[in-house]
């Protein structure tokens, strides 16, 4: 595996880990899909006549990793040396304009 950045980046790779963009490791394709997987939950008030609602508050908790799939020749994979989508490079981040420019 190779590391991102210069020699002197290593030694801090612990307290920011270096952005990365995936690609397909069988046929280096960069149209993928990704999964960041989490564990869900629903929370779900019941009254004091014991009714509980049909639908709770749905949230996530805790990121389990990422994996991915290759549009171009659905090898799927789990990246290694990521967690959650903010460890990608090509993330666009919280949305700030309704607009990002120009997709595909
Ligand atoms: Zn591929």
């Amino acid at each position: 595996m190779q590391t991102v950045g210069s020699a002197g980046w290593k030694s801090i790779s612990h307290a920011v880990a270096a952005k990365r963009q995936l690609k397909c490791p069988k046929c280096g394709g960069r149209e993928l899909r990704i999964r960041e997987r989490s564990i869900a939950y629903s929370v779900f008030e019941q009254d004091k006549n014991g009714a509980i609602p049909f639908e709770g508050h749905h949230g996530h908790d805790r990121v389990l990793g990422l994996d991915a799939r290759c549009r171009g020749c659905d090898h799927s994979w789990k990246p290694r040396g990521v967690m959650q989508i903010t460890d990608l490079e090509g993330y666009a981040g919280e949305p700030q304009s309704p607009y990002k420019g120009p997709s595909r």
